[in-house]
């Protein structure tokens, strides 16, 4: 029982470290403190339409909370690009750290709504395609590092290669 609670309140803590203090985080000050005064109710929603299958969701999460489930019907989104699967999240496992949310590339790469988790901070159906071409919006540094959290490196691929032709 000890150890329970002592696991309990180390998963707490980390957290609360989590959203406050990783310097890596890619979620902004306004969302962190929305997570922090439960201003966002957790659900175990994804925007299925605008999800793009890659899988970077699962990749990060701390508790195994998510399951990339296949699609009866991939879905080609731009060229070198097929969503072919989904992530489905066990809301039993979930403990809201929203790190998901947080390396969504819809969210931390081009600045839309991300979809899934905490989907009350904008629009959460975006033209997917049309998304795909706007331009990146942040920093190199942090581009690396989230890719290394993406299945899916095509859209990565997709802007290098527009980079290097310029
Ligand atoms: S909020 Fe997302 S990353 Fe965090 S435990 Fe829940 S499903 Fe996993
Ligand atoms: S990180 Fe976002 S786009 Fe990628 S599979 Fe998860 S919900 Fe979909």
């Amino acid at each position: 029982m000890k150890n329970l609670v002592r696991i309990m309140l180390e998963g707490t803590y980390t957290n609360l470290k989590r959203i406050l203090f990783a310097s890596d985080r890619v979620t902004d000050m306004e969302l962190r403190s929305k997570i922090l005064e439960g201003r966002i109710v957790p659900t175990d929603k994804v925007a299925t339409e605008s999800c793009i299958g890659c899988a970077g969701c699962k990749n990060v999460c701390p508790t195994s909370a998510i399951e990339m489930v296949k699609l009866e019907t991939p879905v080609e989104l731009m060229e070198g690009l097929v969503k072919e699967e989904i992530p489905v999240i066990d809301s039993l496992k979930c403990v809201n750290c929203y790190y998901c949310h947080d390396f969504c590339p819809l969210y931390a790469l081009f600045g839309e709504a991300g979809t899934i988790h905490p989907n009350d901070v904008g629009d959460v159906n975006p033209d997917v395609r049309e998304m795909l071409e706007k331009p990146v919006k942040i920093s190199d540094d942090k581009l690396a590092y989230i890719s290394k959290f993406l299945s899916d490196t095509a859209i990565l691929r997709k802007r290098q290669d527009q980079e290097n032709s310029k």
